[in-house]
């Protein structure tokens, strides 16, 4: 999340087939080539002309975009956000741990209870999330483990919080697989989260261990 303008593509972790059955191939490759295509290519052509931006890192533009000119402001938050959300969202799956170990399952475990409960939740917020928007693992400024859900593009790191974890609740994620099946979704991508993938993360990010 370093990355700065000009923004590229970053490819999949994995084969496009990779999450098969939980998330089709051709899921994957609308989402990945086009719909994050065209957030890295809607925020390039915001950033053109303001040359005081370029060497400032993606997780930066997204949590500070209020900062930014009006002109710009609202499709920095929108066109940022969506590279960020997207590029974690693709990081956090594959085939790896399907179960969190380690510190990051204590962390789970002291917060919420277990992993089954955690689980719970987590799919109660994405559920809940009205129209297009994501769902959270989050740490809070504390360091405690959290559970939140974002209009659009919105990232907690607007709102002092360190994202771990997320799963993608715009149509566009699920519909040409699973139609308006949103739940079933969801039961589908707790199948494919690499909790290897995102305890690497939360230990950059917030030194988990
Ligand atoms: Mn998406």
């Amino acid at each position: 999340m370093n990355q700065h303008y000009p923004f590229t593509l970053q490819p999949l972790p994995y084969e496009y087939d990779a999450l098969e059955p939980y998330i089709n191939e051709e899921t994957m490759h609308f989402h990945h080539d086009k719909h994050l295509q065209t957030y890295v290519d809607n925020l390039n052509n915001l950033l053109k002309d303001y040359p005081q931006y370029h060497d400032c890192p993606l997780h930066q533009l997204v949590a500070k975009y209020c900062h930014l000119p009006e002109a710009i402001q609202t499709g920095v938050r929108n066109n940022a956000g969506g590279v960020y959300n997207h590029q974690l969202y693709f990081y956090c799956m594959g085939k790896g741990e399907t179960r969190p170990t380690g510190k990051i399952a204590e962390c789970i475990d002291r917060c919420f209870g277990s992993y089954d409960n955690w689980r719970e939740k987590m799919k109660a917020s994405a559920l809940s999330q009205f129209g297009s928007g994501w769902a959270w693992l989050v740490t809070d400024k504390k360091g405690n483990f959290k559970i939140v859900h974002t209009l659009n593009q919105d990232n907690p790191l607007a709102k002092g919080m360190t994202p771990l974890l997320l799963v993608d609740v715009w149509e566009h994620a699920y519909y040409l697989q699973y139609q308006n099946r949103r739940a079933e979704y969801l039961d589908n991508w707790f199948q494919v989260i690499n909790w290897r993938a995102v305890e690497q993360w939360a230990d950059r990010v917030c030194g988990l261990s």
